[in-house]
């Protein structure tokens, strides 16, 4: 009889011992998951030099801008103003004023927007979008994190072999003159 009480108490204790140990483990797990969560708030924080909240961001664009820029939206092909643009100057982001694309990158890729064979790389973020069911190389503004457009290898050859086909509605033109 005494022998199996010892025993009935040993296994309650080793079963406590399991318990706590879940236990400390389900506060390890909880405290780490806000750390992430907590680190990933952070993360989305900084890593803009600008950051506006979506009723800013609303009130300074106009709907299309909007729809592109903050909402990765594309315009419809061949309505954009600068796709047949080829005037000398900059090209900016239109949310922040960012210099993305200089005039001499653009070519006539005939695909309806904006095409440049590359940007000014520091100003420009590469991300992956899965919109289409497919990864696809998304363009951003890396000022702002404003969505520009897609980057595709059918670009000249002659150059990069690149084409950054871009939004208009995500750029202002800054004529040189
Ligand atoms: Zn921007």
């Amino acid at each position: 009889m005494y022998h199996s009480t010892t025993s009935l108490v040993k296994l309650f204790l080793i079963k406590m011992k399991k318990y706590n140990l879940i236990y400390i483990l389900l506060i390890c797990i909880g405290c780490n998951s806000q750390n992430n969560n907590n680190s990933e708030t952070n993360q989305q924080r900084s890593k803009y030099k600008i950051n506006k909240s979506d009723i800013e961001w609303r009130k300074e664009l106009n709907s299309l801008q909007y729809y592109v820029l903050r909402q990765a939206g594309t315009e419809r092909a061949f309505t954009g103003k600068y796709d047949k643009n080829f005037s000398e100057g900059v090209y900016v982001c239109a949310a922040c004023q960012s210099p993305l694309y200089e005039s001499g990158y653009k070519y006539d890729s005939k695909s309806g927007w904006p095409s440049f064979d590359r940007g000014i790389t520091e100003n420009i973020e590469y991300d992956v979008d899965y919109k289409l069911g497919y990864a696809r190389s998304e363009l951003k503004c890396s000022s702002c994190g404003g969505h520009l457009g897609h980057l595709f290898n059918d670009g000249p050859k002659s150059t990069t072999g690149k084409r950054h086909c871009i939004n208009s509605a995500a750029l202002i033109f800054i004529s040189k003159k």
